[in-house]
């Protein structure tokens, strides 16, 4: 059978190890830091830095496909991995959702609602931006953010220092606050062959930056949901994409607006674990090992929740509940904000 290759080791590359050993397939997991939950699954683990070229060559070699469990993969890195084996989903995806501001251009481009922004190298262009954009706006690093780091919120412009100070000298742009009702994500799956499958989207409720829940089905009517669908299948194929994406998106009375997109897997599909035939993880592998794509229809209304730090004390109660289905992702100590697994409740099927 084939081997697939994945960098990162974190629970989103567990679950896809997981996934891809039940369709009989291998994986070799790449990761810099020792121990990595995907390491107790997958049949191979590499702990070696993202430039050390023989520890990567030697990856390659021991691999059919290569895919990743997050987005920030060093360019020279890519570069030679690209060279060596192929690499799924493709550059042009990764370098789109690497970069804040590349990403807006990106959706903009393609037609869709992005929140207003502008890119602000320094302390005048976010004095520019604050004028023409206003105020509450959010100042965010245009690369390495994820669960809210790297933002600061600008409610007034006598903030703008404080907030451009918080930045650490990287790249930053600015985004206008969206006025949403709530927010909701698809998480869509394309082939080699270009078929593309959507699942349902997912209504996603935040709290400190971080992923709470996730509950299907949405609060979306229907021409909302089916343009949710629709503007994830255009941004796939645009991207000529192999494998899942999340898409997050904030619903407005204006309509639908992209906020971002993840080229993986993404924290808001741990859903169709319970909710389909096929989920996610499976979805994935089945894209980039070059499948067909499974059926991901839902057959369940269902409430993933994220036991995020403490949270996780709560397993043995949620091990006596009915329809709890329960994923832990074999990490150390539970330290606040760390993501130590989810639950899935079936609450109605
Ligand atoms: P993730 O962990 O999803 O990658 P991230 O760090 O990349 O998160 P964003 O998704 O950009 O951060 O923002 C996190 C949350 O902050 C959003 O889900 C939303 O609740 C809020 N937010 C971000 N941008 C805006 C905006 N322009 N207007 C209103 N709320 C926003
Ligand atoms: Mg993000
Ligand atoms: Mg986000």
């Amino acid at each position: 059978g084939a081997v697939i290759g994945i960098l990162g080791g974190g629970q989103l590359g567990r679950m896809l190890s997981v996934a891809a050993s039940r369709l009989g397939l291998r994986c070799h997991v790449y990761d810099p830091g020792a121990n990595p939950p995907a390491g107790h699954v997958a049949e191979t683990v590499t702990t070696a830095p993202w430039d050390d070229e023989a520890a990567l060559r030697a990856f390659a070699d021991s691999v059919d496909v290569i895919t990743y469990e997050f987005e920030n993969i060093p360019t020279a890195t890519l570069d030679l991995l690209e060279s060596l084996k192929p690499v799924r989903p493709g550059r042009r995806a990764l370098a789109v959702s690497q970069d804040r501001l590349t990403e807006k251009d990106f959706l903009t481009g393609l037609g869709l609602k992005t929140a207003p922004y502008r890119d602000v190298p320094d302390r005048a262009a976010l004095d520019a931006a604050l004028a023409e954009i206003g105020t509450p706006a959010i100042l965010k690093t245009r690369r390495l953010g994820y669960d809210g780091k790297g933002q600061a919120r600008i409610m007034e412009p006598a903030q703008a220092g404080a907030a451009l100070d918080e930045m650490g000298g990287a790249e930053a742009i600015l985004e206008g606050f969206v006025d949403f009702t709530h927010e909701v994500s698809v998480i869509a799956a394309r082939g080699v062959t270009g078929e593309v499958a959507c699942y349902d989207p997912g209504e996603n409720v935040h709290r400190d930056g971080i992923l709470r829940t996730t509950t299907l089905p949405a609060r979306l009517a229907p021409g909302q949901h089916m343009d949710a669908v629709l503007l994830a299948g255009k941004i796939l194929n645009a991207l000529d994409y192999v494998g899942v994406m999340g898409v997050e998106l904030f619903v407005t009375p204006r309509g639908l607006i992209v906020n971002e997109i993840a080229p993986r897997v993404h924290n808001s599909g741990h859903w169709t674990q319970a909710g389909c035939t096929v989920d996610q993880f499976e979805q994935h592998i089945r894209a980039v090992a070059g499948w067909p794509l499974g059926n991901g229809q839902r057959y369940a209304d269902v409430v993933m929740e994220n036991l995020i730090g403490d949270d996780v004390d709560r397993v043995p109660e949620l091990a006596r509940a009915a329809d709890v289905q329960i994923h832990l992702y074999g990490k150390g100590a539970a330290r606040p904000g760390r993501k130590m697994g989810h639950v899935n409740r079936i609450v109605r099927g």
